[in-house]
This record gives C-alpha cells, structure tokens and sequence, in this order.
C-alpha cells in the first residue's frame, strides 16, 4: 500500500521505516530540512536501536523516502499523523499547534477515501474537532494511538501488542478499520489485538495507559518515601509485592523516576483536559503522581550532599547518564539531567557521560562538563551519580574498577541498579533510593 507519515520524530521515522520493512511504500513529510536530509541518505537522526538498519534497507529499496514537499503525500491510501504535542509553555495543557499544522498542510492533497490516522498523543476531544477540517474532501479520520517504547520502538511499531483505532459512527470508519487492518496485516494476521472503537476512548487508552504507567512508578517512589523514614526497604518490598500478580514486578523499580518526551507531559495535559471538562477531581491524583516523581530528582541530589557531608560545592562528581532511560538518546524533561543541572547548581564541578545522548544534551546544557568516556568520567571524582541504566554503568562497571580511578567513594544509585552488596564490599558508601 502506499502510506504517508507526517511528522517523522522518534515516532514517525519509526513508523515510516517499520511500514516500508513489512512492504509498504512509504513517504515521510517533515518540516525539519536537516532531519529529512539524514533520512534521506538513510541515516537514523537520532539513536533507536534497529532503526538504522532498516531506514537503510528502506531507502535503499525504493520504498521509503523522505521530502519537506508535502505535495508529495498525493495518492497515498493512508495519511498518519505523528507530529509533536508538547507540553504548552505557559501551562500542562498540549499544545497542538503542529497538529493543526500538519492537518492544514495536509488537506489540499487529500482525496475522496484517503485515510488520515492521527498517530499523536492528544486530549481526548481532539479527534472529534478535526474530523469536520477534513470531511469536505471525502477523507476519513480515524485516530491510531502509538504505544511504542523509546528504545524498543522498533519491535514495539512492526509486532506491538495492541492496535487500537478510533473511528467515527457509520460506514465510512468501519471502511477505514478495515484498511489499517491491512496496513497491520502481518500483526493482525498474527492474532495481535485490534481494538476498534470511538475517537474518545481511542484518544483516552493512550493517555489513560501513561497514566497508569506514571502512577504506578509513583506508587513506588512514594513507597521509597515511606522507606526512608522507617529504615525499610522499598527494593524488598517491590519484590515482595511484585509476587502479587495483580501487582505485578514490572515499573515497580523505586528510583529518580519517569521523564522523556511523553509521561510527564502526558500525565500533565491529561490532568488539564480533564479540568477543562469539569471533572479534574477523577485525575487529580496525577498532580501528586507528578509532584512525587520530581521529589525524588531532588532526593537523589540530597543524597549526594548527605553523603559529601553538605560540602558540595567544587567537588568532582561523575554523572553517569544523562538520558531518560537506556537504549536512547531522548534527554526530554531527563530526571539524570535534572539531577546533573541541580548538582551543578549547588557549584559542584559535574561531569557527565553517556553513550548515545550528549549530542542531545550539549545542545540543552552547555554549562555541563562532558565526556564520551565512562573512565575518564570516573577519574578523581568525589563522588559518583549513577542516573541511567546503560548497561555500561550497571552490568559493566566493577566497583573495583570505578574505585581504581576516583578519588572519593560515595555512590548514589539513582536507578537501583547497582549490586549494593559488591559495591560496599569493595569499600564504597553506597546509597540507593528507599534503600537503607
Ligand atoms: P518529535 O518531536 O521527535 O517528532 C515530531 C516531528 O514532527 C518533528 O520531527 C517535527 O519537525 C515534525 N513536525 C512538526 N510540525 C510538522 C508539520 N506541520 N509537518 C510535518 N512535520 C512536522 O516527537 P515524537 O516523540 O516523535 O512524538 C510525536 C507524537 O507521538 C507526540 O504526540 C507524542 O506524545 C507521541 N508519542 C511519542 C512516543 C515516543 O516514544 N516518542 C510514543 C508514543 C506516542
């Protein structure tokens, strides 16, 4: 079939790349020159593990392309639409000025029985505002949320778990669920669940699905709180009620908590919408989700200055991340970035590594110290802040090895993913989050 995908970000370049490698023939629009520029040559603008391979695969084939030419999207069967919705400056609502945008910039080339599938995240409503932007043109709107995780984006957009697809009443959506069933066919003919149901409850499984995710992660740092104060331990007690399988193990890992490019701002304009309706009471409780996850930013930074005895300032400390999770380079609203940016802040002389991400944060944090090197990072620091769980830091750093090149022995674990026990073992003052 022959797609569109406007708008090619960490979702839409996926999207785009993953609909050629199943055999589509697939056109990205963006605003951004130098980004299609890069996906033209074949080059992943930014890291998502696989994405490389079969963005080259694609482009070499002749089944994907990329333009600014939006004129371009002409003759596609489907139209999806995965522009930003960020968080609007003055306020949690989402802003979806590109939204509209790309909405406007797409209707001139639309066609009777054209489908656009919004791919965005949006506040529940929005879907119902823009089918009548389009209807005079014979196309039919449906919304397609994307479940994807950054860093599994790839196997999540070619085998997800769920499809989902907001239609509106009558013949025309049901027409326009059966060709995204086509566009999914290897995942439906697989047996993957295909949800069809209204623009609402569409729109309202992708940001309620964020907020059960973000309150879940919440729950167990506000677990962390409670830890600290009693001596317990919020590890132990993730295991132990983990084994509950309605509870489940799963995001119950305490830590400095949720960031990127979509929980918190989802959770935000989510609580926002529903203020909006008048029923802000039903999500309130997310403002606390929110409020707790940005407290233990803080309580990770604490940590470090208990431990350096409050005499922060000048000290070396190595930061170990700046990403908001491993296997990315995304370091939107980054809770390790955030804890590097206060320890600075405090006049600590900071140091920041990561793998993938300090392109990204250079950009964002000038004021930071920075280097490719995990050692060089480790050397003469006072103390060590591990915030991103690459494997280079958890699996792979012997705390005999760190011990051997920096000059204090203090460690925060801001992921709880370091051994504690090797790392006292071999003479550090290991602290973790809700951890005695
Ligand atoms: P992003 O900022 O990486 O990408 C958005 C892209 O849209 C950018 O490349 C931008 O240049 C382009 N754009 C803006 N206006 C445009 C226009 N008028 N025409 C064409 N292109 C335009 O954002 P993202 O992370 O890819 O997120 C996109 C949407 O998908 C958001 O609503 C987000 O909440 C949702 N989402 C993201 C993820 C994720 O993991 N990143 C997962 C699920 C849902």
């Amino acid at each position: 079939m022959r797609l569109s995908v406007i708008g090619c970000g960490y979702l839409g370049a996926v999207h785009a790349a993953a609909m050629a490698s199943i055999g589509h023939e697939v056109v990205g629009v963006d605003v951004d020159e130098r980004k299609v520029e890069a996906l033209s040559r074949g080059e992943a603008p930014f890291f998502e593990p696989g994405l490389a391979e079969i963005l080259r695969e694609g482009v070499a084939s002749g089944r994907l392309r990329f333009t600014t030419d939006m004129a371009e999207v002409r003759g596609s069967a489907v139209h999806f639409v995965g522009v930003g919705t960020p968080q609007k400056r003055d306020g949690y609502a989402a802003d979806l000025t590109f939204v509209r945008a790309a909405f406007d910039g797409l209707r001139p080339y639309l066609s009777a029985d054209d489908v656009v599938a919004g791919k965005s995240t949006v506040p529940v409503g929005t879907a119902a505002e823009l089918a009548p932007s389009i209807s005079e043109t014979g196309a039919v709107l449906v919304w397609n949320p994307e479940f994807l995780r950054e860093g599994w984006a790839v196997q999540d957009t070619v085998d997800p778990d769920r499809l989902v697809v907001g239609i509106p009443d009558g013949e025309a959506g049901e027409r326009a669920a059966q060709v995204l069933r086509e566009v999914f066919h290897p995942s439906v003919a697989k047996g993957t669940p295909f949800i069809v149901t209204d623009y609402a409850t569409a729109e309202l499984v992708k940001v309620s699905a964020n907020a059960f995710l973000a309150t879940k992660i919440s729950f167990i740092n506000a677990m962390a709180e409670i830890a600290e104060v009693t001596g317990a331990d919020v590890t132990t007690l993730a295991d132990a009620i983990g084994h509950d399988a309605r509870i489940g193990r799963r995001f119950l890992g305490a830590g400095i908590g949720f960031g990127g490019g979509c929980l918190p701002k989802d959770i935000r304009a989510f609580a926002a919408r529903a203020e909006e309706l008048g029923q802000g009471q039903s999500v309130a409780f997310l403002r606390e989700v929110d409020a707790i996850n940005l407290r233990r930013r803080a309580r990770a930074v604490e940590l470090v200055v208990e431990a350096l005895d409050g005499a922060v300032h000048g000290k070396r400390i190595a930061v170990l991340g700046a990403a908001f999770k491993p296997h990315s380079d995304d370091i939107r609203d980054s809770p390790a970035l955030d804890v590097a940016v206060q320890l600075r802040g405090l006049g600590a002389d900071v140091v920041v590594t990561d793998p993938e991400a300090l392109d990204n944060a250079r950009r964002v944090h000038p004021q930071l110290e920075y280097t490719d090197e995990r050692d060089d990072a480790l050397r003469d620091a006072d103390a060590v802040v591990m915030v991103t769980e690459w494997d280079l830091y958890r699996r792979e750093l012997s705390p005999e090895h760190a011990a051997s090149l920096a000059r204090g022995r203090v460690v925060v674990d801001g992921r709880n993913g370091l051994d504690a026990a090797a790392w006292k073992a071999a003479g550090w003052d290991y602290r973790g989050m809700g951890r005695r």
